[in-house]
């Protein structure tokens, strides 16, 4: 009975850059489940990286730039013809010019905003209303966010807001999709050091100040995410939809701790 709430669950990661990624934690600890994966890449020098891992050198990739319109819908298209249809997707997406996730947030231009929603909030959207199209037997999809989404986090800015309006997002999702059986859920991850993480301001401080307050003393890993992943995406999670999950040992429950 167990074995039957993961089996045969194939699905789609986009957004993994490296074995630093969010999405390389939720990759393994997927493939550890027997999950069958497929992935998308930014580009081609992404694309590239992930076949050098060696677990999963045999997945398929597919390049997928978000940010370019007509994108997402070739993707689902592409996935419908030689799939048939999937379980699940993790969103693991974001973007913003690095020099405005620090100083202060009045400073935001407005390019900067308009492409960081449009990579970071808007493409999940996307994502949900087609890949709807390849899940006729219900689904899971995923997204990540960050606590900057409720309170504020000195530099992470801009990030913050669009971080709020993908939170939002995930709950009008849920709302649209709950009659195909389909959840929509995001794992707000505590801090870990990755590519687009090290373009925030003083990120060793965040980092540093988490872990003094994490009632487990310690700072999240791409393990703990992945295991939670693994968790919402499985039937084991059947009745959540519309959910921000904290995976963030606990921070954002501790207000002042001595
Ligand atoms: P990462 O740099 O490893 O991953 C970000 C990914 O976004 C990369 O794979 C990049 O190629 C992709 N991306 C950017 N622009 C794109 C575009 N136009 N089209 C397609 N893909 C694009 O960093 P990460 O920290 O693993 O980030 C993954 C997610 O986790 C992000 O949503 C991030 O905001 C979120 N998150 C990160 C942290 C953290 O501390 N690292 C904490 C909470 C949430």
């Amino acid at each position: 009975m167990q074995k039957q709430l993961v089996k045969n669950k194939r699905g789609l990661i986009m957004g993994m850059a490296n074995e630093y990624s969010i999405a390389y934690g939720i990759a393994s600890a997927l493939n550890t489940c027997c999950y069958e994966l497929i992935f998308t890449a930014q580009n081609e020098r992404f694309r590239q990286k992930i076949t050098d891992i060696e677990i999963f050198k045999d997945c398929d990739i597919f390049t997928c730039d978000v940010s370019q319109p007509g994108a997402v819908p070739e993707l689902f298209q592409k996935i419908g013809n030689l799939y048939g249809s999937i379980d699940f997707v993790v969103h693991s997406i974001a973007f913003s010019d690095r020099k405005e996730l620090q100083g202060k947030y009045f400073d935001t231009s407005r390019e900067n905003f308009l492409n960081a929603i449009n990579i970071s909030c808007y493409s999940f959207t996307e994502v949900c209303k087609y890949a709807k199209d390849v899940m006729p037997n219900g689904g899971s999809i995923l997204t990540l966010s960050y606590y900057g989404a409720e309170k504020v986090v000195p530099n992470y800015n801009v990030m913050g807001v669009i971080k709020a309006a993908l939170e939002a997002s995930v709950r009008y999702l849920a709302s649209d999709l709950g009659e195909f059986n389909i959840r929509v859920n995001a794992i707000s991850a505590g801090p870990i050091k990755t590519l687009a993480s090290s373009g925030v301001g003083s990120f060793s401080k965040i980092l540093e100040y988490e872990q003094n307050r994490s009632p487990l003393c310690r700072n999240v890993t791409r393990e703990d995410i992945g295991k939670a992943c693994a968790f919402l995406l499985s039937d084991f999670a059947s009745g959540i939809t519309g959910e921000i999950v904290h995976v963030d040992c606990g921070c954002n429950t501790v207000g002042v701790k001595f």
